[in-house]
């Protein structure tokens, strides 16, 4: 079996079907795993992420993965959500142990104090029709997520304070440029269907230190994973996969492979006509992508004291204190890596201008940055990080099981229901582990179910029964 990618996709299939006996062969590019969730080690011997990657309580197919990988206890959650705005206030929101969902969020919400009651009266309002539609709410269908909540009457701040704060993070696009369902997927499944939905797990090591267990899991079943071991080109005779290309020269064969690469990619290792017009994967380039930049400064003393900050009216959205969450004491200094989605504004503009607007802004919530210096300073922009989910994306997102017998697709942007996420990842190659299985005639299901619904958004979700059968 030959799996190619080995980002979170191509590890979740390769690990689910060595634990199925499968002999796995993983070849990956890079020199590292993990994909665009991933860890690299600087000139100077420092190690970054190649940006932070935060999970949520609700992501219950990541959370398996880590567990299968030996990495689950290297995720620490917080239930404690930390907000600061312009003139450096601070507001917290977390779940309140005794009110049921999906009020369990209620009292932080109301003591919000970023938000006008009637901001927050336009919000409870578009929640409660989420929740009482058990995350369905009608006239979604191929509209925007900004179109949504103007039917919905919210109020300017309630959008640029609060559902912009949210889905831009969480989604990597605008809003004018987002399905609505997605959207609204997110809250429903984050802060509406159960309680622990929005707790933020974050790594307390380098991303690539997760994926040791991986290589481990893949060759105790006689497998093997070849880094620096790139793919030129997929070889299909006849409607079946044959075999793989290497950047080498060397060719691999195997019954089956799964394909676990960027949908950029895709079309460059296929035969033409699978993804030129007409070809099963021709909707591929109607996939956009979307940018995120990740600034990381180093100061010579500390400057902050939570574990992470959600900036509301800034160009940055998360600062995170990454000597905090490592659990270290830091020394002297202090590190934080700051992360702005959606940048498309960033994208043009130069290394020293984008330090020197994140470092004005840190000034204004984080006033001992003001006197610090700055020792060190990097800036990652990832110009296709993740794929744009605009109204209508689906239908361009393939299933798992391709046109070919014996190839298979993994990668966030196959067909998961999922946004472009490390969740979205895992599912699509568990999804595609499950059709290799299949197609062995050995099934087995590794998916996992979402967080099991609570209080009354579990009442909520039940199709009404009538009286009469
Ligand atoms: C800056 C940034 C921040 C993000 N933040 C978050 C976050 O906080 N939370 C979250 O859930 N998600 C986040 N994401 C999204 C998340 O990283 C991705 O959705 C997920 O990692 C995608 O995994 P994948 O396996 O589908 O693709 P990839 O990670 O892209 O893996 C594909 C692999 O294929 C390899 N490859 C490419 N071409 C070839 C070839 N020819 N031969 C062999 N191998 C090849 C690549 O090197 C790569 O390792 C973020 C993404 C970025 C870029």
């Amino acid at each position: 079996m030959l799996v190619i990618g080995g980002g979170l996709a191509g590890l979740a299939s390769a690990v689910a079907l060595a634990e199925a006996g499968i002999e796995v062969r993983l070849v990956e590019k890079r020199p590292h795993l993990g994909g665009r969730a991933t860890s690299y080690t600087l000139p100077d011997g420092v190690e970054v992420d190649n940006c932070q990657h935060v999970t949520l309580g609700c992501c219950t197919n990541l959370e398996d993965f880590y567990r299968r990988a030996g990495a689950a206890e290297k995720i620490r959650f917080y239930d404690r959500l930390y907000f600061v705005d312009r003139i450096g206030r601070r507001y917290t929101m977390e779940a309140w142990r005794w009110l049921p969902p999906p009020l369990h969020m209620a009292p932080s919400f109301v003591g919000f104090g970023a938000l006008s009651l009637a901001d927050k009266r336009s919000i409870a309002r578009a929640m409660l029709a989420i929740a009482r539609s058990g995350g369905q709410p009608p006239r979604v269908e191929s509209a925007s997520m900004l179109d949504w909540l103007h039917r919905m009457h919210q109020t300017p701040d309630a959008i640029s304070r609060f559902w912009r704060v949210v889905l831009v993070s969480a989604l990597d696009e605008e809003l004018d440029r987002t399905d609505a369902r997605y959207g609204i997927d997110v809250f429903w499944k984050a802060f509406l269907g159960s309680r622990g939905g929005y707790r933020v797990g974050i790594p307390s090591v380098p991303l690539a230190d997760l994926y040791e267990g991986c290589r481990e899991s893949i060759a105790g079943r006689g497998g093997r994973v070849g880094l620096r071991s790139g793919v030129r080109e997929i070889r299909v005779r006849d409607g079946k996969f044959t075999g793989a290309l290497l950047e080498d020269g060397s060719e691999v064969t195997a019954d089956a492979c799964v394909l676990a690469v960027p949908h950029t990619v895709v079309p460059g290792l296929l035969p033409k006509e699978m993804t030129e017009a007409g070809g099963a994967l021709a909707g591929l380039r109607n996939i956009p992508t979307s940018p995120i930049t990740g600034v990381h400064l180093w100061f010579d003393r500390p400057v902050m004291k939570e574990p992470f900050l959600t900036l509301l009216d800034h160009t940055t959205q998360w600062v995170f204190n990454k000597t905090l969450l490592y659990g270290e004491s830091g020394g002297r200094g202090q590190y934080l890596q700051l992360v702005i989605s959606a940048s498309y504004d960033l994208v043009p503009r130069t290394r020293q201008e984008i330090i020197d607007l994140c470092r004005g802004e840190l000034g204004e919530v984080l006033p001992a940055s003001c006197e610090a210096q700055l020792e060190k300073a990097t800036v990652v922009k990832e110009v296709a990080a993740t794929f744009s989910p605009r109204p209508g994306i689906d239908q361009w997102r393939p299933p798992q099981k391709s046109a070919v017998a014996n190839l298979y697709l993994a990668g966030d942007w196959t067909r998961t229901g999922w946004p472009s996420t490390m969740e979205g990842a895992v599912r699509s190659g568990y999804l595609a582990a499950e059709a290799v299985l299949t197609g062995f005639g050995r099934p087995r299901s590794f998916l996992q179910p979402d967080l099991p619904l609570e209080g009354f958004s579990k009442m909520w979700a039940k199709p009404v029964v009538s009286g009469v059968s």
